[in-house]
C-alpha cells in the first residue's frame, strides 16, 4: 500500500472495563521526577490529582511484549530496557496491532491499530483508599528485604504499591481498518489480556506483585454513522467476563462487526 492511500473510515470498537488488582500493584516512577521522602520506589501518579494511576502505554508494552512472545517474533528493535520486535510488514500480526516506527527511508512507519488509554483509579477504591491507614497517599508501603549479594547484609527497601482490591477504569480503542485482519487482531489482543492475568503489571512480578483481574468487560461498536451523528453506538457485550467475551468474540464478529466494512463512504 502506497503511504498517501488514503484508508476508508470504517469506526471504531471500544473496549471497556475494570482492572482490578489481585495482589499489590507497582508501576515505578523515576526518583528524578517524583521526589518522595522516604519512598524508595515511588508509584506513577496523576500530577494533577495525585492519584496513583496506570498509564495506557505501560498495559499497551505488556500487551506487545505478550503478543511477541506468543507470535514467536524476533526482538529485533532495541528500547530502554531491552528489546522488542518492530517490522515493516504490514501483515504482521504484532505490528498492525501495536505500531511499529520505520527504521530505513524506504520502510513506512505502521501506525498501532490500538489506542490505550490511561487507567485511573475508580471513584469507589479512591474512596476506599483514603480511609486506609498508610503515611502515603491511597498507597501502602511494601518493605522487601534484598540481600546484598557480595557482602549478604540485608539491605532493607521500601516499595510504594497499590494495595490489593483496587479498581480501576480501563478503556482500549481499536480502530477498524482492515476485514481480513480484524477477527483476528480482536483475537490477539484478547489473548494478550487472558495472558496478562496469569502474568503480571508493572514490577517485582517475581515476588507476586501485580497480578490483576478484567472485570465487566464492555465492548461498542461506534460505526462510522455513529460519528456522523447518524446511529448510537452499539453495545455488543456488557458486564462479561474476559473468558466470556473471547468465547463470543467469533458470534459477535459475524453477527455484528464485520458488516460495517460493507458500509463505506
Ligand atoms: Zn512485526
Amino acid at each position: 500500500m502506497a503511504g498517501n492511500d488514503t484508508k476508508p473510515f470504517y469506526g471504531k470498537l471500544i473496549l471497556s472495563g475494570t482492572v482490578r488488582c489481585e495482589t499489590g500493584l507497582h508501576v515505578g516512577a523515576s526518583r528524578d521526577i517524583m521526589e518522595i521522602g522516604g519512598v524508595d520506589n515511588p508509584v506513577m501518579r496523576d500530577p494533577f490529582t495525585g492519584y496513583p494511576y496506570i498509564p495506557g502505554s505501560s498495559l499497551k508494552g505488556k500487551l506487545r511484549c505478550i503478543a511477541e512472545r506468543i507470535q514467536g517474533k524476533h526482538f529485533n528493535r532495541r528500547i530502554s530496557p531491552g528489546f522488542r520486535h518492530e517490522c515493516p510488514d504490514r501483515q504482521c500480526p504484532v505490528c498492525r496491532l501495536f505500531g511499529s516506527t520505520a527504521e530505513k527511508k524506504d520502510e513506512e512507519n505502521i501506525p498501532s491499530r490500538l489506542r490505550v488509554r490511561d487507567i485511573f483509579l475508580t471513584l469507589e477504591s479512591v474512596a476506599w483508599l483514603r480511609d486506609v491507614d498508610t503515611p502515603l497517599s491511597l498507597t501502602e508501603l511494601k518493605y522487601e528485604n534484598a540481600l546484598d549479594r557480595v557482602t549478604c547484609a540485608a539491605d532493607p527497601r521500601s516499595v510504594e504499591r497499590i494495595p490489593a482490591g483496587a479498581e480501576f477504569s480501563y478503556e482500549v480503542i481499536y480502530d477498524l481498518e482492515d476485514e481480513g485482519q480484524c477477527l483476528e487482531d480482536l483475537e490477539n489482543l484478547l489473548n494478550c489480556m487472558a495472558v496478562l492475568e496469569d502474568d503480571y503489571l508493572g514490577g517485582h512480578g517475581s515476588r507476586g506483585y501485580g497480578k490483576i483481574r478484567f472485570l465487566g468487560n464492555r465492548l461498542a461498536l461506534r460505526g462510522r454513522d455513529y460519528y456522523l451523528g447518524r446511529d448510537g453506538e452499539k453495545v455488543l457485550a456488557d458486564r462479561e467476563s474476559l473468558s466470556r467475551l473471547r468465547e463470543i468474540l467469533g458470534e459477535l464478529y459475524e453477527r455484528e462487526i464485520k458488516l460495517v466494512f460493507g458500509r463505506e463512504g
